[in-house]
């Protein structure tokens, strides 16, 4: 049962809340808020919403009236575990307060529009998503400027990590070069801590599944949660974030969601798990390949089809694309299969049931804004489903046993940021139908993302540079 305005008041009254933040997520994918007492908060609030200034707020400078109001939506509510004064958060809706429509910038608002247009297509009432977000728990990062220019390199007669500067204490346990996943402590030394995080977790209210060691060395970690319907799992998600990263602040540790923070070892991704569901009925679960439905199939087939522009929403980092590289479990392959890692799309077999029937799209990673990242992807796979896009065969066999000829025939993801916003560029009509995603929004994430990002990298001369071309 999902909480109510009144609840959220009674809640406030009871626990005698003194504080109210309100929180939204900005354009690249950062949560911001502003707080008020909590004597403002009255039922109307969560109707008539609360001005504050969006001219600063990243991404969303375009518009000319910099008043804007927040929503709250009650069914986020959630007391705040690491606030000392008692503080209730609740997620927000971006309003325009001219004209009292929802603004069409606010990725929550996106995430809503594309659950309502599957329900528009008949194609199904509820799609689902299960998140996989990995992380790295480190105590800092310090780039070595020596030949490897990386933080750790291989010491390639004990074929360990060293990581190539003094690491002062004992380095017994640690984790040997991909094996993190996943020996018990104390070679998992952040057993503890994950475990805090999910505690924190289900305090809020989010279901975990799992969670455990993965197999970078250096701290890599991944907690699931149990999928949910593709809005409420982007609110989760950004729950998640929050609280993995103040639980290991407050034990003097820090978390990045960075794709691939060390070279030479994994990086981390978010595999995305995909099912859509129409009365009670998992339209995924069928007879097919993999126990899938000619719909999951087609579905696949727009993924596979419009991958390079979808990453540019799922994948929407320079740094994404250093993960999507051989040899390290991230798909580079646009194919699909029941067991082959590198192909972006997998079909967990594990799970054979209808209710657990799904696959995998492996490339997102949690630099991604998830509101925007889950509505690309579902608008990519019901393009797939109303046009009937053949996903060609199952990648099954390993990628390095194809001959030179059939290799070359299997796409791999693109190999830039730039190039994954030119992609989107040439082909985002299938994020178009709906008005889910508006012209707008797609020009203003590709100028945005070239200018702030890429651009901004271009004209860095790179500490690995240092390294190539300074004795020259
Ligand atoms: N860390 C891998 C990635 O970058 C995934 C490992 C796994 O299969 O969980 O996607
Ligand atoms: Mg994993
Ligand atoms: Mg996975």
């Amino acid at each position: 049962t999902e909480m109510t305005a009144q609840d959220v008041l009674d809640l406030v009254k009871k626990e005698e809340v003194k504080i109210i933040d309100f929180r939204f997520m900005d354009f690249p994918g950062m949560q911001q808020h502003f707080s008020v007492p909590a004597e403002a908060l009255e039922l109307d609030t969560f109707t008539e919403g609360l001005g504050f200034d969006g001219s600063s707020i990243r991404g969303w400078q375009a518009i000319n009236e910099s008043d804007m109001i927040v929503v709250p939506q009650p069914q986020t509510a959630f007391i705040d575990p690491f606030m000392e004064i008692k503080t209730l958060v609740m997620t927000c809706n971006i309003g325009d307060p001219i004209t009292g429509e929802d603004y069409t910038r606010d990725p929550r608002n996106i995430a809503q529009k594309a659950q309502n247009y599957l329900k528009s297509t008949g194609i199904g009432d509820t799609a689902f998503i299960g998140a996989e977000a990995e992380f790295f728990v480190l105590d800092d990062i310090r780039y070595d400027q020596n030949e490897h220019s990386g933080y750790y390199f291989i010491d390639s007669s004990e074929g360990r990590w060293n990581s190539g500067r003094d690491e002062g204490p004992n380095l017994g346990y640690k984790p040997r070069y991909k094996e993190g996943y996943f020996p018990v402590p104390p070679s998992d030394a952040l057993q503890d801590l994950r475990s805090e995080m999910v505690l924190h977790m289900q305090n809020v209210g989010l279901s975990v599944e799992a969670h455990h060691h993965e197999v970078a060395t250096g701290g890599q970690c991944e907690i699931d949660l149990r999928f949910a319907p593709l809005l409420d799992m982007a609110d989760d998600m950004t729950k998640y974030k929050y609280i993995v990263k103040n639980t290991a602040r407050k034990h003097g540790k820090t978390v990045t969601f960075m794709p691939k923070p060390l070279f030479m070892d994994n990086g981390s991704g978010m595999h995305t798990h995909l099912s859509i569901w129409k009365d009670g009925k998992n339209t995924f679960f069928g007879d097919g390949y993999a126990g899938l439905s000619q719909e999951a199939l087609y579905a696949i087939g727009g993924i596979l089809k419009h991958a390079p522009a979808l990453l540019a929403f799922t994948n929407p980092t320079t740094n994404s694309y250093k993960r999507l590289v051989p040899g390290y479990e991230a798909p580079v392959n646009l194919a699909y299969s029941r067991r082959n890692r590198s192909a972006a799309v997998r079909i967990p077999m594990y799970s054979t049931s209808e209710k657990s029937k799904r696959f995998e799209f492996r490339c997102p990673d949690p630099s991604c804004n998830p509101y925007l990242s889950f509505s690309a992807l579902l608008m990519a796979a019901v393009d797939g489903i109303q046009n009937k896009i053949d996903p060609g065969e199952p990648l099954d066999r390993n990628i390095y046993d194809l001959s030179p000829q059939e290799a070359a025939q299997v796409l791999t993801t693109p190999g830039t940021l730039r190039e994954a916003l030119e992609a989107l560029r040439a082909d985002h009509d299938f994020l178009l139908r709906g008005d889910v995603f508006t012209e707008d929004v797609i020009q203003t994430w590709i100028d945005y993302k070239l200018e702030n990002e890429v651009l901004a990298l271009d004209l860095r001369p790179h500490p690995y540079e240092f390294a190539l071309y300074y004795d020259i």
